[in-house]
C-alpha cells in the first residue's frame, strides 16, 4: 500500500527512522510472512475467484503464522489486501465480484510481526491475457528490479525514481506520480516518500539501516489517475490497464537486502 504523494520531501527527510541490524532482522520476519501470504493468494487466482475469497486467504494465512494484517483498519481500510483489477491502479477494496479471464489483478498486502511491517505487491494475469498486458506486467517487475539495483548508502531517492521512470518510459508506458513508495518499519508508512520518477543525484541520500517499500505503479496509457467515490480505489484516468509491484528493502553496506524475497516468491 502506498500513500498520497506530498510536497516538501526534503524538509521531512530528517524524520527518517534508521533501523539497527537487529531491527532489520525482525523486519525480515514480517517481510517473509507478507511474501508467503501473497504467494498463497496468487496461487488461488483464477477466473471465478472473488476478491472476498482472496482476502480471506490472506488474512487467515497472516494470522495463522503469528502476524497481523497491516492494512486491515489502516485509516479505515476494510480489508487485509488491496485488490485492483484492470484500470484500478491501487487500493481496490475486495468484494464478491468474480475475477474474469483476461483481466490483470494487482494484489498488495502487508503483515506485522513483533511490531514491524512488511509490504509486498504483485500484478498477475487472470487466466490468459494478451501480449500487451504480459509486457506491462514484465516491464513493471523489471522497473522494480532496476530500482532495487541502485540502492546503496549514498545513492539518492532521485536515483530510485529515475531508474523506474527510465525503464518504464523506454517501454512506452507511464509511471503514476500521485502515489509513491515509502519508508516502513514500526509504522506502515514512514518517511521518506519514494517516488517512481525523478532526477538522478537529487533528493535525500540513502543511509545504511533505512528501510523502504519500493513500488512502481505503471500505466499502459496516461500517468494520470482518478479516485473512485469509495475514497480508496485509484483508477487510470483513461481507463487503460495498470500494473504494480512492490518489495520492502533495507539499505545495507552491500546494497539492498530484499526483506520480502522468499524462495518461489511471486515477486
Ligand atoms: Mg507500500
Amino acid at each position: 500500500m502506498r500513500e498520497p504523494a506530498r510536497k516538501a520531501m526534503a524538509t521531512r527527510s530528517a524524520m527518517i527512522i534508521v533501523k539497527t541490524p537487529a531491527e532489520i532482522q525482525q523486519m525480515r520476519l514480517a517481510g517473509v510472512l507478507a511474501a508467503e501470504a501473497l504467494r498463497e493468494v496468487v496461487r488461488a487466482v483464477r477466473p471465478g475467484v472473488t476478491g472476498t475469497q482472496l482476502n480471506t486467504i490472506a488474512e487467515r494465512y497472516i494470522r495463522a503464522h503469528g502476524g497481523i494484517p497491516s492494512f486491515l483498519g489502516y485509516r479505515g481500510f476494510p480489508a487485509s489486501i488491496c485488490i485492483s483489477v484492470n484500470d484500478e491502479v491501487v487500493h481496490g477494496i475486495p468484494d464478491g465480484t468474480p475475477l474474469r479471464a483476461g483481466a490483470l489483478v494487482s494484489l498488495d498486502l502487508g503483515a506485522v510481526v513483533d511490531g514491524f511491517h512488511g509490504d509486498v505487491a504483485v500484478t498477475v494475469p487472470v487466466g490468459e491475457v494478451g501480449p500487451k498486458l504480459h509486457r506491462l506486467v514484465r516491464v513493471t517487475r523489471e522497473a522494480l528490479s532496476s530500482a532495487i539495483d541502485v540502492v546503496r548508502p549514498g545513492a539518492r531517492l532521485g536515483d530510485i525514481g529515475a531508474a523506474v521512470q527510465r525503464h518504464v518510459e523506454a517501454a512506452g508506458f507511464s509511471v503514476v506520480r500521485d502515489f509513491a513508495g515509502h519508508g516502513i518499519g514500526r509504522a506502515l508508512h514512514e518517511e521518506p516518500q519514494v517516488p517512481n520518477f525523478g532526477e538522478p543525484g537529487t533528493a535525500a541520500a540513502l543511509r545504511e539501516g533505512m528501510t523502504l517499500a519500493i513500488e512502481p505503479m505503471v500505466n499502459l496509457g496516461t500517468h494520470e489517475v482518478v479516485m473512485d467515490e469509495d475514497g480508496w480505489t485509484v483508477r487510470t484516468k483513461d481507463g487503460k490497464p495498470s500494473a504494480h509491484c512492490e518489495h520492502t528493502v533495507a539499505v545495507t553496506a552491500d546494497g539492498a537486502m530484499v526483506l520480502t524475497a522468499i524462495p518461489d516468491g511471486v515477486i
